[in-house]
């Protein structure tokens, strides 16, 4: 068993390294500090074919695996959390449900736009009444003269406002299960569909050049065929696609924590304190090789999960095990540097200061960590 890259895998992540090191690095500071989304970045990502790295060529995808995408993430959020929850969100959460679970007709339509980068997909599953308890869901949709009528409100939802945004897949109470609990199903709706509004736009701690919204639908009509995968599979399906996303939430976490190494390094060896580079101090020389004791670590969980899921093997215990360390390592690391970097690290113009800010929703987006406790110990055997 080896956790070395292939050769695909080890240009495509040096080119995404190229790319965030001269394109993102100099300007995205402007973008956070405006709150301002940058379409050019990600129309560029559109250009390299990011958003389509897990996709198979005949949907307008690059043929890849998820693995590269994770490759991607990581070293995009090396650099900035911003860009690289744009592309997760928009290929594990906008495009995989249709490529997964859509129609012929779903994928042909909706894929190669979303794989282009031309166009963003979003998922909206939380509602203002709560994320974790996703089954708690209480946005209807009722079949009406060949129609699915929508209604209800979803919160927090990633890349659902921007001037590209083309579609937001999500979930709905379709009826009751015999057992009387409800049945969930998924439904696409197009962005710019009656009855559908893009509601507050939220101020956010952090990741503030990305695009996060509230969605409410009021008796929003679309075509029956718009149901995405099967009739009251819908919870299922998500769960599915959280698995996956955990993955991806856990590269891009390796990669904010990879950041903080690298800027502690290179300010360790420039800063001077009593005579000498604060390097040389033993205080904090500790602090990075706790960090990147911890990047390793959180790397190799996110590696193997990947590796599992890309056998066709179970990965669920993996992938939560991989977010959970990953956020963790994330936000003890952004703690860390900050603290190297002293009174510089709360000043906006150091990237430490803006991934400390990043850091804390790691722990909460596509599921908070203790959901991840709750998922590893029912898959260790432990009563649900
Ligand atoms: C910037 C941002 C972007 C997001 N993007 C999206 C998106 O694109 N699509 C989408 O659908 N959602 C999105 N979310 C929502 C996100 O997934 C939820 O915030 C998250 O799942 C938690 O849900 P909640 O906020 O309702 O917290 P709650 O579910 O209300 O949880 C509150 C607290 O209670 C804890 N808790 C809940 N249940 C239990 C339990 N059984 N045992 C122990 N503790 C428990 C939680 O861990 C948490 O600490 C986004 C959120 C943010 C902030």
């Amino acid at each position: 068993m080896t956790h070395r890259l292939s050769e695909e895998h080890e240009e495509l992540r040096r080119t995404v390294e190229e790319f965030a090191r001269t394109e993102v690095a100099p300007v995205i500071g402007d973008y956070y500090e405006r709150g301002a989304f940058p379409y050019d970045l990600v129309a560029k990502m559109g250009r390299m074919g990011l958003f389509g790295l897990p996709f198979p060529e005949e949907h307008g995808g690059m043929g890849g695996d998820y693995f590269a995408l994770c490759l991607a993430l990581e070293e995009l959020a090396r650099v900035d959390s911003s860009v690289a929850i744009t592309l997760e969100a928009g290929v594990s959460l906008g495009a995989m449900p249709l490529y997964r679970f859509g129609t012929d007709e779903q994928r042909r339509t909706w894929l190669p736009r979303l794989c282009s980068g031309e166009a963003l997909g979003a998922f909206g599953l939380t509602e203002p009444g709560g994320g974790s308890d996703a089954g708690a869901t209480r946005t209807t949709a009722r079949l009406e003269d060949g129609e699915w009528v929508v209604d209800g409100t979803k919160a927090f939802i990633t890349n659902s406002g921007t001037d590209i945004t083309a579609l937001v897949t999500v979930t709905a109470v379709t009826g009751r299960l015999a057992d009387g609990r409800p049945e969930i199903s998924a439904i696409l709706v197009p962005a710019g569909t009656p009855g559908m509004s893009v509601g507050q736009h939220y101020s956010k701690v952090g990741w503030n050049a990305s695009d996060t919204n509230e969605l409410v639908f009021d008796g929003c009509r679309v075509p029956e065929a718009n149901l995405v995968g099967e009739r009251g599979r819908g919870y299922a399906q998500f769960l599915r696609i959280l698995d996956e996303g955990r993955i991806a939430i856990a590269a891009l976490g390796v990669g904010l924590a990879q950041g903080c190494v690298d800027e502690s390094l290179r300010y360790a060896g420039e800063r001077e304190a009593f005579g000498g580079a604060i390097g040389r101090y033993q205080a904090i020389q500790f602090m990075i090789a706790d960090m990147e004791a911890r990047v390793h670590t959180a790397r190799l969980a996110y590696y193997d999960a990947a590796s599992r899921m890309l056998a066709g093997e179970p990965f669920k215990k993996q992938a939560a095990i991989a977010k959970l360390a990953s956020s963790n390592a994330a936000m003890d690391n952004a703690r860390d540097a900050t603290q190297i970097f002293g009174g510089y690290g709360f000043m906006n113009e150091y990237p430490v200061g803006r991934f400390y800010r990043d850091a804390k929703i790691l722990e909460v987006g596509e599921g908070t960590s203790e959901i991840q406790r709750m998922l590893i110990a029912r898959e260790l055997g432990l009563p649900a």
